[in-house]
């Protein structure tokens, strides 16, 4: 959704230039084994931004995220609800393959951080969905996905929200209804979270203190989210 306010040329150049840096980055071993480097995509206004882990092999040669199997699923859990890949921003917590699709270490995950989290800054996501354990760890530390799955939690003006990762979905079937069950989630805490926020802005106008202020008058209920 168009944010007047938000000054989109500047912020798909900042974009650009993230991604720029990340196709040239040697700041952890995984860009020795990389074809083409993973930066993310999607739209500059997207609402939502999803977070996976790390390319894989088909990410590392199109140099773009979940356009393998996982991706279909993805893209079809989207259809749940109304969307297409086209509607979100969709990254990784690292945007080099790692070597035969191991896990990231602690180290590169924390040398590519800096990206992602500028990334963030520049969209301003209102959701962020994370998909897979070390995407989750960054927004739920401590947590464990099978436990947490699609328990939304508000940061400031956002909403995040863990996911099974469909690579998971994929080896794990039975977890398909669950999966759906959490994407379906997203468009009614986007809906609560624009009213809690219109909300807070209200009970915050200097009108709306005065009239709390008078005799009879019932402070504002702190509404308990997500
Ligand atoms: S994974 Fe991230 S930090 Fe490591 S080389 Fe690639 S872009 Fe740089």
């Amino acid at each position: 959704m168009i944010d007047e306010t938000r000054d989109y040329e500047a912020i798909i150049a900042a974009l650009q230039e993230i991604a720029g840096e990340v196709q040239v980055c040697t700041a952890c071993e995984l860009h020795k084994g990389r074809t083409r480097a993973v930066p993310g995509e999607g739209p500059v206004d997207a609402e939502i931004m999803l977070i996976g882990e790390a390319p894989g092999f088909n990410e590392d040669q199109q140099g773009r995220p979940f356009v393998g199997a996982a991706g279909k699923l993805l893209e079809e859990l989207l259809a749940e609800i109304g969307l297409t890949r086209d509607d979100v921003w969709i990254g990784n917590v690292v945007k080099c393959r790692p070597p035969q699709n191991r896990d990231p270490r602690p180290e590169e995950i924390a040398a590519c951080a800096g990206y992602l989290e500028r990334q963030i800054a520049l969209l301003q996501p209102k959701l962020i969905g994370t998909l897979g354990r070390y995407s989750m760890e960054k927004f739920f530390p401590g947590a464990r996905i099978t436990k947490v799955h699609g328990q939304a939690k508000r940061d400031g003006a956002r909403v995040l929200i863990p996911l099974f990762h469909p690579a998971y979905v994929l080896r794990n079937m039975s977890a398909l209804p669950d999966a759906k069950r959490d994407i379906h989630k997203i468009p009614r805490l986007l809906a609560r979270l624009e009213q809690v926020l219109a909300e807070e802005a209200a009970a915050q106008a200097p009108a709306e203190e005065a009239r709390q202020d008078e005799p009879g008058m019932t402070q504002p209920e702190q509404l308990s989210l997500f």
